[in-house]
C-alpha cells in the first residue's frame, strides 16, 4: 500500500474518443484531504470540450461499434473490466482514497470491490433481458423492443466515485449506450483510471468519455447539451433542481436524480439487542465521516430508553478511530474537503444556537496533519423543526430526537423533504411491517442499518430523487421502449 500511497500522480487529462486531451478551460488543483497538500491537477473542461466528448459518444453510438455488437461480445468486455478492477483493486482504491479521504477498509469493499461486482452483474444481464410479445388480437403481432437510448450523460458526486460511477456506467454500457461521464472535482482520479481500464478491456474508443471540471461549467454544459439523450445524476438536491431546468431549457432529455437524505433511524424500546443496535447505528451515521447518502443522520429513540441508548451510541462512537484513511486501523477517514468540514462545523454551531446539546464530539481534530478530520458528533435535544433535523449535513453529525408512540415516530420520520432511507429497530414483527409500510423512503432497514447489494434497487422518494440505481430496474433508465405493430 505504501508504494501506491507515495506514487506521484501525473497531471490528468480529459478522455475523449479514446485519446487523452487537454481542456480549453485550463486546469484545477486536486488537494488531498489526508494532508491538505496538492496531489495533482485535473483538466477543467469548457463547453467546447464537453461538445467534443458528446460528439465522440454520438459517433460511436451511431456507427454501432458498441451498440450493435453482439450481446455476448459486450458481455465479455464488461467481465474483463471487472477482472481488471479486481486485479488492480488496491492501486485503484488507494488512488481514490488519496483523492477523497474515505477510510481504506471501507473503500476496498465499497469502491473497487463494489464496482467490479456491478460490472459483472450487468454483464450477466446483457443476454438475459428479453423484449416482449404483446397479447394482441391474433391477426396482428405487437412486439415491444427495448432499445439503447443513445448518449447518456452521467454526473456523479465525490463520495464513492467508483461505486456510484459503476452504478451508472455498467447498466448504461450493458444496454449498448455511449456515455459521457463527469466526475466530481474532488474525486475524479479513480474514474479517469477506470476509463483506461475500460479501454484495456476492449471497450471501443468513444463509447466512454470522461470530462472533468467544475459543476457550473463542465456539468452544466453536459446537462444543457442538445445531443445527450438521458442524464443520470447523483448529488445534491440543489444541483438536481438545476439539471431539471437545464433539461427544460435544452432538449427535454430524461433526467434521473439520486439526491440527498435526512434518514431516520428509529429505535424502539423493544429492540432485541440495544447494544448491537447502538453499535450498528453508530457505523450507520459515522462511517466515511457521515458522507454516505443513506446515512442514518436522525436518531429517533423511544423516550423510555433515550438516555441509555444515547450513552450506548456515544460509547460506540467514541471507540471509532478517526485518522489517516490509508492507515488500516482507522475506522473513519477524512472529510472530503475544507469546505465540507467548515460546513459540518457550522451545522453543529447552529444546532447549539437552536437549543441542541452536544453529547459527543463537535470539533475538528488532527489539525496538525493539514488534513480535514472531524470527531463523530452527537447532538441531543433536536426538535423535528430544527435545522439539524431538516437539512442534510453530509458529515459525521447525528441529530437525536425522542418520541413517545409509534404514530409519533412515523410522523417525525416522515417530517422532512427527504425520503431516501430509514432504519427500524424492534422485536415486534407486526410493528416492523407497519413501519416499512408507513415510512416514506426508498429503503427501510430492519434491525440493521445500511446493508445492500446489486440485486436490490436504491433510489429515493420525495426530494431524495427519482429513478433507481442497481438491480435490473436500473436498465429502464438506459433503454427506450419501441413498439412494432405488424399486420399478419
Ligand atoms: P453536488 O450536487 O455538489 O455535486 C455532484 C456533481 O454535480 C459533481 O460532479 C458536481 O461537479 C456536479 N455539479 C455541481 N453543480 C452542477 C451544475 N450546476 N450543473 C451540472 N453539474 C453540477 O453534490 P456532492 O456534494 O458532490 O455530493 C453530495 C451529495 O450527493 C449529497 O447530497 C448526497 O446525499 C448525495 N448522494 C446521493 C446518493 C444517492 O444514491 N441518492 C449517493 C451519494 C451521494
Amino acid at each position: 500500500m505504501d508504494t501506491y500511497r507515495r506514487a506521484a500522480v501525473p497531471p490528468q487529462k480529459l478522455y475523449i474518443g479514446g485519446t487523452w486531451q487537454e481542456a480549453q478551460g485550463g486546469t484545477l488543483d486536486v488537494v488531498s484531504p489526508i494532508d491538505g497538500q496538492k496531489l495533482t491537477t485535473i483538466e477543467s473542461a469548457s463547453a467546447a470540450d464537453v461538445d467534443r466528448a458528446v460528439a465522440a459518444a454520438r459517433a460511436a453510438f451511431e456507427d454501432g461499434r458498441w451498440s450493435r455488437m453482439a450481446p455476448a461480445a459486450r458481455k465479455k468486455v464488461l467481465h474483463r473490466i471487472a477482472d481488471i478492477i479486481e486485479r488492480e483493486a488496491l492501486a485503484l482504491t488507494v488512488l481514490g482514497v488519496r483523492d477523497n479521504g474515505t477510510e481504506i477498509g471501507m473503500a476496498l469493499k465499497a469502491e473497487a470491490g463494489s464496482a467490479a461486482g456491478t460490472f459483472r452483474y450487468y454483464a450477466e444481464a446483457i443476454d438475459k433481458v428479453y423484449g416482449e410479445i404483446a397479447p394482441t388480437a391474433p391477426d396482428v403481432l405487437g412486439l415491444v423492443h427495448r432499445e439503447a437510448v443513445g448518449v447518456v450523460g452521467a454526473i456523479v458526486p465525490w463520495n464513492f466515485p467508483l461505486m456510484i460511477g459503476a452504478w451508472k456506467l455498467a447498466p448504461a454500457l450493458a444496454a449498448g449506450n455511449s456515455v459521457v461521464l463527469k466526475p466530481a472535482e474532488t474525486a475524479s482520479l479513480s474514474l479517469l483510471r477506470l476509463a483506461e481500464i475500460c479501454a484495456e478491456a476492449g471497450l471501443p474508443d468513444g463509447v466512454l468519455n470522461v470530462v472533468t471540471g467544475e459543476g457550473r461549467v463542465t456539468g452544466e454544459s453536459l446537462a444543457l447539451s442538445m445531443d445527450v439523450d438521458v442524464l443520470v445524476f447523483t448529488g445534491s438536491g440543489a444541483t438536481g433542481r438545476r439539471l431539471l431546468e437545464y433539461s427544460a431549457r435544452s432538449n427535454l432529455k430524461r433526467v434521473y436524480l439520486e439526491l440527498g437524505g435526512k434518514s431516520p433511524n428509529v429505535v424502539f424500546a423493544d429492540a432485541p439487542d440495544l447494544d448491537q443496535a447502538a453499535k450498528v447505528s453508530a457505523m450507520g451515521i459515522f462511517r466515511n465521516s457521515g458522507q454516505v447518502c443513506v446515512a442514518g443522520s436522525r436518531l429517533l429513540v423511544e423516550r423510555s430508553i433515550h438516555d441509555d441508548f444515547v450513552a450506548l451510541m456515544a460509547k460506540h462512537a467514541k471507540a471509532l478511530k478517526v485518522g489517516d484513511p490509508l492507515d488500516l486501523s482507522s475506522q473513519i477517514g477524512a472529510v472530503n474537503s475544507d469546505t465540507q468540514l467548515q460546513g459540518n462545523l457550522g451545522f453543529v454551531a447552529d444546532a447549539v444556537k437552536e437549543g441542541g446539546e452536544i453529547a459527543l464530539g463537535g470539533s475538528r481534530i488532527l489539525e496538525s496533519s493539514g488534513g480535514y478530520y472531524m470527531e463523530p458528533t452527537i447532538v441531543t435535544g433536536v426538535r423535528p423543526d430544527h435545522q439539524l433535523a431538516q437539512r442534510e449535513v453530509f458529515g459525521p453529525v447525528l441529530a437525536v430526537t425522542p418520541f413517545e408512540t409509534e404514530e409519533e415516530a412515523v410522523q417525525i420520520a416522515n417530517g422532512t423533504d427527504y425520503g431516501l432511507a430509514a432504519g427500524v429497530w424492534t422485536g415486534n414483527l407486526s410493528r416492523a411491517h407497519r413501519m416499512i409500510r408507513d415510512i416514506r423512503a426508498g429503503v427501510v432497514h430492519v434491525n440493521t442499518y445500511g446493508g445492500a447489494d446489486n440485486t436490490v434497487p436504491l433510489g429515493g422518494v420525495k426530494q431524495s430523487g427519482n429513478g433507481h440505481d442497481k438491480s435490473l430496474h436500473a436498465l429502464d433508465k438506459y433503454t427506450d421502449l419501441k413498439t412494432a405493430w405488424i399486420q399478419l
